[in-house]
């Protein structure tokens, strides 16, 4: 398939040319509608050209787009304050990309021990699976080895594990030179595993009896896509550090990592900073998205679409048990684990007329707008049995 010529070679691109969306819907330069299960990977909360942001976009572009952090933005401080108010956080540092706001995190994790006195405290520790994003920093943390090979020496300081080894975790949490622990409540890339309750709370265990920060990557997990504002609202415990972006923003770039005060301590002045984040185009828009995306309706929404999906791919399991094998995740992070290649699966889902997204473990995932309606939900059940039902067909001819 041929792919553009003058950008880097390092997406391998769908081939459609998009043009416009609207709702779940996106529509092709040559005219093709396609039920859009993507959202730009769990990021247009409130699905493409949504009329709330569109208006608070281009009221607030008439009148001002960018300052510096060093004046004071209303529109920060009141999104800050709507996400303080609404989760375990005291203090918000506002960034641009969801892996800015992981670097924001493990830059915070260190400085926390130095300015107790324990600048030794460096490790990150994070489970195989897990997808932090593509900064420098957060490939070592994420420690998958095809994002690592080639770009030289493995930062010091994190600490890799497998999911379960209860002895392995404790030895590296118990380690005079660690610091935080940072893992997804619900994976995204990772395979979409949601971590179960009782596991979280042994890492809170652990994190209060060594003194270790809890960090939550719910860049993708978090906004509602569960079913919940935060994901780790499932469960009993809190953490003290939470990484969001993707939905945040409904589709605009903007990436926030809540804290504690005490976590947040050693981000005194001068000790981290961002040209854009924060700035008030961003925070116009992220304040009208966050308005949508925390009600108490849009969230019941997300439950009641979700078991709906979720029942009806269960259906679909018992009849397609040659082309399905599980349903994971959570709420509307929903992962469907294939037999045939995922990457064949997406491409005729593409041919029945339904974008969906990859995922590692050979997964499909389906990360419709927190909005999508019950009927776009039953269109979708529709067009993916028809790709199961041609997967099965390739199956037959290739046997
Ligand atoms: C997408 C994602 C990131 C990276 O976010 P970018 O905005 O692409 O930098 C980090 N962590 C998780 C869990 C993600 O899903």
């Amino acid at each position: 398939m041929s792919q553009p010529d003058h950008l880097f070679g390092v997406y391998n691109r769908a081939p459609i040319e998009v043009e416009r969306g609207e709702g779940a819907n996106l529509y092709t330069k040559d005219g093709r509608r396609f039920l859009d299960f993507v959202q730009g990977i769990a990021t247009n909360g409130l699905g493409h050209a949504n009329p709330i942001l569109i208006d608070a976009m281009t009221k607030q572009a008439g009148k001002l787009w960018h300052v510096s952090n060093i004046f004071r933005i209303p529109d920060q401080e009141a999104l800050a304050e709507r996400l303080c108010d609404d989760s375990f956080a005291d203090q918000v540092f506002f960034t641009n990309s969801g892996t800015e706001a992981v670097e924001c995190a493990l830059k915070l994790a260190r400085k926390y021990h130095a300015a107790k006195g324990n600048p030794e405290r460096i490790d990150i520790i994070t489970f195989e699976g897990a997808f932090h994003g593509r900064t420098y920093a957060a490939v070592n943390a994420g420690g998958n080895d095809a994002y690592l090979t080639g770009f030289g020496p493995k930062l010091p300081g994190f600490v890799h594990l497998p999911f379960g080894d209860h002895e392995a975790l404790k030895a590296a949490a118990s380690a005079p030179t660690a610091a935080a622990i940072l893992v997804e409540p619900v994976q995204g890339e990772g395979g979409t595993r949601a971590v179960p309750n009782q596991c979280l709370q042994g890492l809170r265990d652990l994190c209060d009896q060594y003194g270790l920060l809890l960090m939550f990557d719910e860049i993708q997990c978090g906004m509602g896509r569960t079913g919940k504002l935060w994901s780790y609202q499932w469960s009993d415990i809190e953490p003290d550090v939470l990484m969001t972006a993707k939905a945040l923003g409904g589709g605009f770039p903007i990436g926030a990592c809540l804290a504690t005060r005490d976590a947040a301590s050693g981000m005194v002045v001068g000790a981290h900073g961002s040209t854009f984040g924060g700035n008030p185009l961003a925070m116009a828009v992220g304040l009208a998205a966050y308005n949508e995306l925390s009600k108490p309706e849009t969230l019941e929404h997300v439950n009641d679409v979700s078991n709906y999906l979720r029942q009806q791919l269960q259906s679909l399991i018992s009849t397609y048990g040659d082309v399905v094998e599980e349903v994971r995740g959570k709420g509307l992070l929903v992962g469907i684990k294939v037999k045939p290649v995922n990457r064949e699966v997406m491409a005729m889902a593409r041919d029945a007329g339904i974008l969906i997204a990859g995922g590692s473990d050979n997964c499909v995932r389906l990360l419709p707008p927190l909005n999508v309606t019950l009927d776009e939900a039953r269109e979708a059940i529709g067009l993916l049995e028809k790709t199961f039902i041609a997967a099965r067909e390739k199956a037959k001819e290739t046997a």
